[in-house]
């Protein structure tokens, strides 16, 4: 079984009529579609909701009751939060935790500030890096830099899944590096 932590739940997960993964939006703003009929709840949370004069137990995932079209973004942006759990929140040059976010071909050489030229790094690893490369200093990268992708990651970002979101994402090796260190 993967290692996902019970997440504290701080959202729920909307998924459009056809199941597909839309977004994770508050569970108050969760509730709200369920009471006004636009979604119907799928898989419950923990807790129970209390109103006027209803109970309902906290929506963990959502369905939409009518399908919503939604421009496809194929483009993750580029975050620090994101490049963390990328990398697992591990340098890329030591292993040891990261803190930091270096680029591999530093920017004063022309390196880019993009997915494919940073990684997460420690202090130490950075400031001993400076303006060199990788190979100048005969170092190694432990992970490939490479820009995320899948319907988990563009649904989540850098959010912990709730693992009774898995049924609906794909919560594979990649984006359970997310759950475990986030
Ligand atoms: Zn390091």
């Amino acid at each position: 079984m993967p290692d996902i932590r019970p997440a504290r739940v701080s959202g729920a997960l909307v998924l459009n009529a056809t199941y597909e993964p839309l977004c994770v939006v508050s569970v108050r703003r969760a509730t709200i579609l369920v009471l006004t009929s636009k979604a119907v709840c799928v898989a419950d949370g923990e807790g129970i909701l209390h109103s006027a004069n209803d109970q309902l137990p906290v929506p963990s995932v959502v369905r939409l009751t009518r399908y919503v079209r939604v421009p496809y973004r194929t483009h993750i942006g580029l975050s620090r939060r994101g490049i963390f759990a990328r990398d697992g929140w591990r340098c890329a040059y030591c292993r040891g935790p990261a803190e930091t976010i270096d680029h591999v071909m530093p920017r004063s050489r022309g390196g880019r500030h993009a997915w494919e030229n940073v990684v997460a790094a420690c202090a130490r690893c950075n400031h001993t890096k400076g303006d060199k490369t990788p190979a100048e200093l005969g170092w190694r990268l432990h992970t490939s830099p490479i820009a995320p992708k899948g319907v988990a990651w563009r649904v989540l970002g850098h959010r912990t899944p709730d693992p009774r979101w898995a049924d609906w994402l794909d919560l594979s090796s990649d984006s359970l590096a997310l759950g475990r260190a986030a």
